[in-house]
């Protein structure tokens, strides 16, 4: 039994909300300028990330990467770390606290403390158009965390290896020559590449829906410093059904790196760690 409303609970829900996180002060990434080193950049390799599994990239400071849809609709989990250490990586709740539910172009994914720093800048997505849909769903969301094989066995039972979560932890054990067991507490909250997610207006609940992702779309980030990157393209496929499961069709992902030309960036800094000192009062 709920309680009793006050006799002011209209007045109390009435009450204007605000937002948590005004960006105005949030340092601004020259998009403009990105635009024209990208223009230059010339692309130096790339690596593809099969269906249900995840593949592991550099991205040195300055260089670019994108993410595109081949083949099909397919989202995919991405997790990002400082290449020279990974305790710091992408903060997916941070980021979602500064920049909303969802991400596009001129956003920024921050990482963990106490370093929070951007770590990369979004400077293209083909699917901006997308907007939010009546559902209240839009795409790249930073609400989800990954599929794992823990939900799924407390939901379902069972022992599922290709859920995200575990995709990562072998691709990030792979290409850092570190055990299972090394590997896996440095897998994160994921930003969900093209997955379409919002919450249900009337139960607040997460939900997915068909993403909009066709091959040739793509979303484009700029590294703002050198970066290790892992990509899982989710067992979910297009996320219109279900996940942690061999029953979605999936396709691959394709990982782009692009080198920006001599000089372009001259003047440009890559971001220190935060200023706090860390002193906590003590
Ligand atoms: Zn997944």
């Amino acid at each position: 039994m709920p309680f009793d409303p006050p006799a002011d609970a209209e007045a109390r829900r009435a009450v204007a909300p605000v937002i948590c996180y005004p960006p105005d002060t949030l340092p601004a990434p020259d998009l403009a300028r990105y635009a024209t080193v990208r223009n230059n950049a010339r692309k130096i390799g790339e690596i593809l990330a099969p269906p249900r599994e995840a593949a592991c990239f550099e991205v040195p400071a300055g260089h670019f990467f994108r993410i595109s849809s081949v083949e099909g609709p397919q989202v995919g989990d991405l997790n990002l770390w400082n290449a020279a250490n990974i305790d710091e990586r992408f903060y997916s709740g941070k980021t979602r606290a500064l920049h909303g539910t969802h991400v596009s172009t001129g956003q920024r994914l921050w990482s963990s403390f106490p370093y929070l720093r951007p770590m990369a800048t979004i400077v293209a997505d083909t699917l901006d158009w997308y907007g939010k849909d009546s559902f209240g769903g839009s795409v790249h969301d930073v609400i989800g965390t990954r599929c794992d094989p823990y939900t799924g066995n407390l939901l379902a039972g069972g022992q599922y290896h290709h859920c995200c979560h575990s995709n990562l932890v072998r691709a990030l054990a792979d290409h850092r020559g570190l055990t299972l067991d090394e590997a896996e507490p440095h897998v994160h909250d994921v930003l969900n590449v093209f997955m379409c997610t919002g919450f249900t207006r009337d139960t607040g609940q997460y939900f997915m829906k068909a993403s909009p992702v066709r091959p040739g779309d793509y979303l484009e980030l700029f590294a703002e410093i050198d970066l290790l990157g892992g990509l899982s393209a989710c067992p979910g496929g297009d996320c219109s059904a279900e996940h942690s499961s061999d029953t979605a069709v999936c396709h691959p992902l394709l990982v782009e790196i692009f080198e920006p030309l001599d000089g372009d960036l001259a003047g440009w800094n890559s971001p220190g760690i935060n200023d706090y000192d860390r002193s906590h009062g003590r």
